[in-house]
Parts: structure tokens; C-alpha cells; sequence
């Protein structure tokens, strides 16, 4: 243990961040020493004065030690807050990005409110997507698939936390699970990462699952299959939206319109780079 007791705990946060990198490391060491203390943001506001006990510094100094050694924090804490919903995250799970909300709006854009759609969330993970759809469009009800069995556990009690009983969830790739079914709007963060990316080594990609990241020599696997597979798992005029690396969208493009799509479009994200690309079938 390396504070110097006593230690108010808003001084912990400092000490904290001292031995963290990076813009956002005040924020981390506040986030983390509250995960160690069981406690909220507004608790620490009343009580930053406090001293901090043996214990709480023993706590904190162990996940300071597990960032510093570049665990995501999401994971230390085993949440994030996606959309309107604080989700749980385990490295089963892809930890979701704000990016993915920009999917989210567009997918929403086309989902009218009162209508009893079905919408598909393809490798789902923590249930990110299908969960912030299922949450707005309550008369909508969403199937969200994934092959691992540990990360639909992580999402169905993300669903059941939420209480959100319009989602189902089936076990099998991308979508393999829908056979046989024909839906409005099938919307996915696939992997979309080159295996080998030298990227995949860096941060907190390091300690998400593989699978989750990275598809094909191109990172174009995945989503190759989806476009391939979704004509057959759509409506006439329903959607299909992919999210993807900011240097894929003319790829992808093409992908869909080979494949019958119309109005095919690429959106951008809050940094100006593409980041969704969609199409309707005629
Ligand atoms: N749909 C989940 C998310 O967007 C998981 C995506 C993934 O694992 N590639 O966070």
C-alpha cells in the first residue's frame, strides 16, 4: 500500500490519478476509488473530507495497480452507460462505445414509435444496441443473437435489470438465429477490425474478446456474411444498418448496393468520420 494515511478521500483522488495516464485519469481514479468504496459521485461530493480507512486504500491501490496495467475500466467497475442505460460489462463482452449510438438514432430515425416492429441486433454482446432500441420503441420487439453463451447472460440480465421484456435473445451467428423470419430493420456492430491490426494490441482492445474486434485479413468477414444473409431476413423496403471503421464505408457501400440494397448511405460520427452505413431493400 502506497498512500500516506491518512488521506481524505479527496486527496485519494489525486493521489490516484497521479499513478494513471492520460486526459481522462482524475475521472478514472474518481470512478474507481467509488467502485471501491460502494459509493456514488454525489456521496463523495458530501463526504470528501472523510478519511479514507485501511481497507478502502487497500481496495482502491489494487484497482489503481489493474488500470495502471491497462485493464478498461469498465471492466474494473463492470459497468458503462450506453444510450440512457447503465449496462453491465463483463471480457465476455465488447465494453460499448458512444459511437454506437450514432447506429442507435439512425436506427430509431427509422422505427416509427407506435408500430409493433421486429428489429434484429446481430452479435449483440452486452445487449447495447437491443436493449436502447427495445427501451424507445416499447411495442417493438427485438431479437438479439451472439455465439457466446456467456455474453448473452450478460445481456439478458442487462434486459431483466432494465426490465425490458420485449428483447429476445437466441444463441448462433449473426443471422443464423432468424431463419425463416423476416424483419424491419436488422441493425449490428460487427467486428470489423483487420486481424493483425496493430491496434488490437493497444488499450482497452487488449482485453476484449477477439471475436468481438477483429473479422477476416480486411475486417470485412462479418459483415461480407450479414449483407449476404440480411435480403433474406428482411421485409420489402426494411433496413439494414452496420457500423464500422471509418475507412470502410465506400467497401461497404458497394457490398449492399451488389446486393439489392437502395438508398444506401454512410453516416458520420461526432469526429466526422464514417462510421454507419445503411441500405433499404426495395
Ligand atoms: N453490439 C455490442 C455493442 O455494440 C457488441 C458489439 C461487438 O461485440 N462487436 O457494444
Amino acid at each position: 500500500m502506497t498512500f500516506p494515511l491518512p488521506l481524505r478521500l479527496d486527496a485519494a483522488v489525486r493521489h490516484g490519478a497521479a499513478r494513471l495516464a492520460g486526459p481522462e485519469a482524475r475521472h478514472e481514479a474518481e470512478h474507481l476509488l467509488l467502485h471501491a468504496l460502494g459509493r456514488d459521485r454525489a456521496w463523495l461530493f458530501a463526504h470528501g473530507t472523510d478519511p479514507m480507512t485501511t481497507d478502502q486504500a487497500v481496495a482502491f491501490e489494487a484497482l489503481l495497480a489493474r488500470r495502471a496495467a491497462g485493464e478498461p475500466v469498465a471492466y474494473l467497475v463492470g459497468r458503462r452507460g450506453f444510450w440512457t442505460l447503465d449496462l453491465r460489462v463483463t471480457p465476455a463482452t465488447l465494453i460499448p462505445r458512444p459511437e454506437t449510438e450514432r447506429l442507435v438514432e439512425l436506427a430509431l430515425e427509422r422505427l416509427p414509435g407506435d408500430a409493433p416492429l421486429r428489429v434484429a441486433d446481430l452479435g449483440t454482446g452486452s445487449g447495447a444496441i437491443a436493449l436502447a432500441i427495445a427501451s424507445e420503441r416499447p411495442r417493438a420487439r427485438v431479437v438479439a443473437t451472439d455465439t457466446s453463451d456467456d455474453a448473452l447472460r450478460v445481456a439478458h440480465d442487462n434486459a431483466a435489470a432494465h426490465g425490458l421484456a420485449n428483447v429476445e435473445f437466441r444463441r448462433g451467428s449473426w443471422l443464423a438465429p432468424l431463419s425463416g423470419e423476416r424483419f424491419h430493420l436488422i441493425a449490428s456492430n460487427p467486428p470489423y477490425i483487420a486481424e493483425g491490426d496493430p491496434h488490437l494490441g493497444q488499450g482497452d482492445l487488449r482485453f476484449e474478446p477477439a471475436g468481438a474486434l477483429a473479422s477476416g485479413t480486411d475486417g470485412l468477414a462479418a459483415i461480407r456474411e450479414i449483407v449476404a444473409a440480411a435480403p433474406r431476413c428482411l421485409r420489402a423496403g426494411g433496413w439494414v444498418l452496420l457500423e464500422h471503421g471509418w475507412e470502410q464505408g465506400e467497401s461497404i457501400r458497394a457490398l449492399l448496393r451488389q446486393a439489392g440494397f437502395m438508398d444506401v448511405d454512410t453516416a458520420q460520427d461526432l469526429e466526422h468520420r464514417d462510421r454507419v452505413t445503411l441500405g433499404r431493400l426495395p
